[in-house]
């Protein structure tokens, strides 16, 4: 029997992750990407000496790109390797207080409460409390689809739903992390922090965001090596020597849809048909772009994006000892500053700067002496604002704020740029505004609202990638790919 035929539109990590799960049931797999090179958002970009990742720089749950790998290729280790980090993020705040995170919950607990003022007992009770929701909820909100009914007759979701009420869906996370962890800003701020993993509000999305924490200290970070560009890298180098067919450089025009049924696409004029359509693109622009004979779902019309990001790349002739692979410099007024993102669509004049040096972990990433800075503000995805003009603010307000919390010239120390905007991550990624994440998860239904990994109607399309179920980050797609893949193979039996 001639094996069914998956084409897979779009190789971000996701399309990547579906292309080898497919892969591995007997599938014949094509990929069709736009971009010259895998892994969409997860690029690298390199000059004078420094090399950087240009998209996400926070790694958790490794064991998710692992399992995918492993669907083709028995030893992972042979595509792919990495490190736990054993600190999960340096935090300053202008009054000069400084905390340096690790990893390990019960240091964290004590010296957070040492040197920010709180109570260690109730910090810990915290992330036990964090990690019993992402227990309970990950079977049910992650790893499943939402939008087939068999998922509500499994054993994690009839678990899962007595707990609902106590999961904070009816508070938001600031003001669950308030009643937590009492009155100390600093304390707070830093939990509030955990809202923008999704690109969200912490002052709008739903308290049960409190698992995200589990991740970082619970599970902990990772760096791996090669840099995060590595993951892409190795799903795509695993998938050729299985005999997955990558393009590259080849822009999905259409995807057909004949009675109720994706049949085939179009790439460059040329008809290539298919059993199984994958969509790894953003589910907006797909719908508009390649999808234009179906109307596109309400709620993929109605939900609000993400955030996006301004991203300035640098390469710094100093080292600074004092910061480790992530950063954090908080703004004196984390409302305002989420209020001007998603209410004002603009930017806040003291933003919190992130910046990763991933050469705190490998020296090959910058010249001796030297560090790569990924430095990042969060922003509102594009809707037209005046983005030259809003860039040129930022790198104003960045320079400004971390010349007086390091006590430096930072312009002075500047010897390579590149800069990133939403309109940038749009053009090169399709996502559209350049929202990072795809929906936003401000409100307490979004991940019901998300759209799910099939079409309802239409047979053979299905979709993968931060913009659907279960939504953005790393992880979120690596269990979308799973979804998806899963959902492929039973419909076809
Ligand atoms: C600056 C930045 C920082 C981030 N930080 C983190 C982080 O620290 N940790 C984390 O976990 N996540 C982070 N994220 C989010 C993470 O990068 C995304 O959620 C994830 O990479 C999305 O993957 P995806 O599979 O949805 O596809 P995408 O990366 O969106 O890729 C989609 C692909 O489809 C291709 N495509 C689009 N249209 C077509 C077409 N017509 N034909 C063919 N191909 C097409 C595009 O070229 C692209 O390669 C960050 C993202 C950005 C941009």
């Amino acid at each position: 029997m001639p094996q069914p035929k998956a084409l897979v539109v779009g190789a971000g990590v996701a399309g990547l992750a579906t292309a080898l799960r497919l892969k591995g049931r007997g599938y014949d797999v094509e990929v069709f990407e736009a971009a010259m090179h895998p892994g969409g958002k997860m690029g690298e970009w390199a000059s004078e000496g420094y090399r950087f990742d240009t998209g996400p720089s926070l790694f958790t749950l490794p064991h998710l790109v692992e399992e995918t790998i492993a669907s083709v290729h028995s030893k992972t280790s042979d595509y792919f390797t990495y490190s736990k980090h054993q600190t999960a993020c340096a935090y300053f705040w202008e009054d000069g207080t400084e905390l340096l995170a690790e990893g390990d919950v019960g240091t964290f607990s004590k010296k957070s409460a040492d040197i920010l003022g709180g109570n260690a007992r109730a910090i810990a009770e915290y992330f036990s409390e964090a990690a019993k929701m992402y227990d309970i909820t990950k079977g049910v909100f992650l790893e499943r689809s939402l939008h087939r009914w068999q998922t509500y007759l499994t054993k994690d979701v009839w678990k899962a739903i007595p707990k609902l009420p106590t999961l904070g869906l009816f508070s938001s996370l600031h003001q669950r992390n308030q009643k937590r962890l009492g009155n100390n800003d600093k304390l707070v701020q830093l939990f509030d922090r955990f809202a923008t993993y999704n690109g969200s509000s912490p002052y709008l999305t739903p308290g049960i965001m409190q698992m995200i924490c589990h991740l970082e200290h619970g599970i902990g970070t990772f760096y791996p090596h090669g840099g995060m560009s590595s993951i892409p890298k190795a799903m795509f180098n695993a998938g050729k020597d299985a005999g997955i067919e990558y393009h590259f450089g080849q822009n999905v025009e259409k995807i057909h849809v004949e009675n109720n049924r994706a049949t085939a696409i179009t790439v460059n004029g040329n008809l290539h048909k298919a059993d199984v359509v994958v969509c790894n693109v953003d589910v907006r622009s797909a719908y508009k772009h390649l999808l234009t004979d179906v109307s596109t779902p309400k709620n993929v019309v109605k939900q609000k994006p993400s955030s996006s990001a301004i991203i300035f790349y640098w390469g710094i002739k100093q080292q600074f000892p004092k910061l480790d692979l992530h950063n954090i410099f908080f703004s004196e007024d984390y409302k305002a500053e989420f209020d001007a993102i998603f209410s004002q669509d603009t930017l806040y004049e003291d933003p919190t700067v992130y910046i990763n040096i991933s050469a705190k972990v490998d020296e090959n990433d910058a010249p001796k002496g030297c560090e790569n800075w990924f430095v990042m503000i969060n922003v509102p995805a594009d809707s037209g604002q005046d983005w030259d003009t809003l860039t040129q603010q930022a790198k104003q307000f960045i320079i400004e704020k971390l010349n007086r919390m390091l006590a430096v010239d930072v312009s002075a120390l500047i010897e390579t740029e590149n800069i990133l905007t939403p309109p940038l991550i749009e053009l090169k990624t399709s996502s559209q505004g350049g929202a990072l994440y795809g929906s936003s998860s401000n409100e307490r239904m979004a991940a019901f609202f998300r759209h799910a990994n099939f079409h309802h109607k239409i047979g053979g399309l299905y979709f993968c990638g931060g913009s659907v179920h279960p939504g953005g980050g790393i992880p979120l797609c690596m269990h979308s790919a799973r979804i998806t893949s899963d959902l492929i193979t039973n419909d076809q039996l």
